[in-house]
């Protein structure tokens, strides 16, 4: 008997899973750090700052960028808005999702909880 060997300590049912799935994301790319704006099921809306040169002036101006990323279930939970999160790109999983969120850098939660200390 063959017995093949899964590796399941998170429950994760999603097919787009980088992690997980039995169709895996490949990751490649750029990759990007962002605060979440809006938490949706399945996707996450992320914006960060970026400088760009104004020659004119001879200075940079700070730009914002806003990005969607998918949510893959298995990290659903320990995602909030606030958070700093890293996501990659991805090929395009739908008009506006080309990226996905790999890791969190940064809890809000456990920034609120150490302010709240203080
Ligand atoms: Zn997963």
């Amino acid at each position: 008997m063959v017995v093949k060997k899964k590796v399941e300590k998170v429950e994760c049912n999603d097919r787009l899973c980088p992690k997980h799935g039995d169709k895996k994301l490949k990751l490649r790319g750029r990759i990007f750090e962002g605060e979440i704006l809006k938490k949706l099921p399945g996707r996450v809306t992320i914006q960060f700052e970026r400088m760009v040169k104004v020659p004119k002036y001879e200075r940079y101006e700070k730009r914002k960028t806003k990005l969607h990323a998918r949510l893959p279930d298995c990290m659903k939970n320990g995602v909030n808005v606030g958070d700093l999160i890293q996501i990659s790109e991805t090929r395009p999983i739908s008009k506006m999702i080309h990226f996905v969120v790999i890791s969190i850098i940064k809890s809000s939660k456990m920034g609120e909880k150490l302010k709240w200390r203080q």
